[in-house]
């Protein structure tokens, strides 16, 4: 299955021009099996997603991403949140405390809310996103790097905020994913590669 797992919708992250409508569109014009909504610090479109995906029946799962003291991270898997800033390290133990996952989002892009150098420091970090669609190669390149170094998965996203980039990278899962638990197991057991949209089809991208 291949599953975009960063993406922003307009009503909860005031820099998307997405509608839900539009994202599922162009999620299943491209072959993708279920979309994650993970806005900028909120998780408020949970009940607008899971009444969609009740009524179409397309999976629509939504996480989070939040601006850590340090940067950017997604959440996936948990019920509360942080309302206001805090450390990298307190959030990533307030998920795992729930039995979530976090994945550091582009690490080394450059606008500076990747986490960069404090992937070193931090513990119990789920994964990194390898692939994200506002990244430059060499940025990607240092995430490749830290994914081995460190030993954790990588996941691939797009990160969209207009239509041209829904599904342009996503992530590929070998299992089935029906539920948010499943994703987080897969995540956590490593059963997740990136991959991107090319020809008309996705491809796992190997590194
Ligand atoms: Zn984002």
């Amino acid at each position: 299955m291949f599953i975009d797992m960063h993406m922003h919708e307009k009503t909860f992250s005031s820099d998307s021009f997405l509608s839900l409508d539009e994202i599922v569109r162009e999620a299943k014009k491209k072959g993708l099996d279920a979309v994650c909504i993970t806005d900028h610090d909120s998780m408020g479109l949970r009940d607008v997603a899971a009444a969609y995906t009740e009524r179409t029946g397309y999976p629509v799962f939504v996480g989070i991403e939040f601006y850590s003291l340090q940067g950017d991270i997604l959440a996936f898997g948990i019920d509360r949140y942080p309302k206001e800033r805090i450390s990298a390290q307190d959030f990533i133990d307030m998920v795992n405390e729930q039995g979530g996952i976090t994945i550091s989002a582009h690490p080394f892009r450059n606008n500076r809310r990747g986490l960069e150098g404090h992937l070193d420091i931090v513990k119990g970090i789920t994964a990194i996103e390898v692939l994200n669609g506002s990244t430059l190669p060499d940025a990607t390149k240092l995430a490749e790097d830290y994914s081995k170094k460190l030993c954790l998965p990588a996941t691939g996203s797009s990160d969209c905020h207009v239509t041209e980039k829904v599904g342009v990278y996503a992530t590929y899962f070998p299992d089935e994913i029906h539920s948010i638990r499943d994703l987080v197991e897969a995540v956590r057991s490593g059963r997740c590669k990136p991959a991107y949209y090319k020809d008309g089809t996705y491809k796992i991208y190997e590194f």
